[in-house]
């Protein structure tokens, strides 16, 4: 199978921009002219520091980041955020408000509980995680420290298409999976984090964005290096940084900048996820039960009228270069995961893919149109 006819639908790590990923190789022994590779740069030096400064800056851009955001480049994942908020963020009997929305914000949940008072302000298993919780029915504490959501539910394939009203308590969100996907009102957000390998490209980097009021000393049982106020106080170098990664993410958003910014991969990730939803919704083949209004743009999961042939839509997909298409295992069924890095001609590909799999089996009567 060759790299350039093959579409990757992974929900993590995913796709990344081929002129990306040519222009780091290209790079790869020699990096910007310094005779060194990526790999082999001091943190502490001129060259790797306007590296950084540069993808800050154009991340910066991508956002219309306001001054009083600070922006961290961290290591371990988003995971390692769901412990890092409550002992960042809030004291030792603090309380924080979580909306459980499907698998993400569970996990969430689970860890900073083993940290502070969590009120599950709503929670969408009484649908199936099927869709958004209700905003009506949100029981949420005014005394929180902060709401905790997830802006897009990898596995469950659900996003939030409109902010909550929080009532003054600071919003948390994790977006590791739509960081990016569009613009952003920050100015609504206390806290944003993501995992850099689902949207943005590499692992192993994790982006925290800090309004500036809501930073304070760290509980003494946080590792300085994972606290944001010494990472802030020390220029993000209190040690070294995960530079490879940031070096690849800073590249990603120079192509995004290049590619229009986040209006036009809005406009384009409306189109991907629309083009599949509405071949889906039309098929008796394909089904996809996340209700209309919370349908993530950036993971489609659906599954088959038939579930036993699932295994074998994963496989024949594969033989045809369309590669992950399996969901998430604690859901199970099919997902696509149309990262920004994702282009039409791929989503076009797999609703052929598609069409023919339907037709192949017997049951590619369309409803409508
Ligand atoms: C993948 C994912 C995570 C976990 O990310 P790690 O970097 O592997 O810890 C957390 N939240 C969401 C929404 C995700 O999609």
């Amino acid at each position: 199978m060759h790299a350039s006819s093959v579409y990757n639908f992974a929900a993590g790590p995913g796709v990344m921009p081929r002129e990306v990923l040519l222009e780091a190789q290209r790079e790869l022994l020699d990096c910007r002219r310094s005779g060194m590779s990526i790999l082999e740069m001091p943190f502490t030096g001129a060259e790797f520091q306007n590296i950084a400064d540069q993808a800050r800056r154009d991340l910066r851009e991508l956002l219309e980041l306001p001054p009083h955001y600070h922006v961290l480049f961290l290591p371990g994942g988003a995971s390692t955020q769901f412990s890092l908020l409550p002992m960042n963020l809030l004291p030792p009997d603090g309380r924080a408000d979580y909306v459980d929305t499907g698998h993400w914000s569970r996990k969430a949940i689970a860890e900073a509980r083993r940290y502070v008072s969590v009120n599950v302000a709503a929670s969408g298993a009484q649908h199936g995680y099927s869709r958004l919780p209700c905003r009506r029915y949100w029981q949420l504490d005014p005394q929180a420290g902060y709401c905790h959501i997830t802006s897009n539910e990898t596995a469950d394939g659900l996003a939030y298409h409109r902010l909550p009203d929080t009532r003054g308590v600071p919003l948390v969100a994790d977006m590791t999976s739509d960081f990016l996907s569009r613009p952003l009102d920050v100015e609504r957000f206390g806290v944003i984090y993501a995992g850099a390998q689902k949207n943005v490209g590499p692992a192993g980097l994790t982006l925290v964005i800090i309004r500036d009021d809501l930073l304070q000393t760290a509980w003494p049982a946080c590792p300085a290096a994972l606290s944001y106020r010494v990472q802030i106080d020390s220029d993000n170098r209190f040690n070294t940084p995960p530079i490879q990664a940031i070096y690849l993410a800073g590249l990603v958003f120079r192509w995004l900048r290049s590619q229009g910014g986040l209006k036009a991969m809005a406009a384009r990730n409306r189109r991907k996820s629309e083009a599949l939803y509405s071949y889906i919704d039309a098929s008796d083949f394909y089904a996809c039960d996340r209700q209309v209004a919370d349908r993530s743009r950036m993971n489609v999961c659906f599954h088959l009228a038939v579930p036993t042939l699932t295994a074998e839509f994963v496989e024949q997909a594969r033989c045809q270069g369309l590669l992950n298409l399996q969901g998430h295992p604690a859901v199970g069924g099919l997902r696509a995961s149309l990262y920004n890095a994702m282009s039409e001609a791929g989503v076009d590909a797999l609703i052929a893919f598609m069409e023919t799999f339907a037709a192949r089996h017997g049951r590619a009567r369309r409803r409508c149109g």
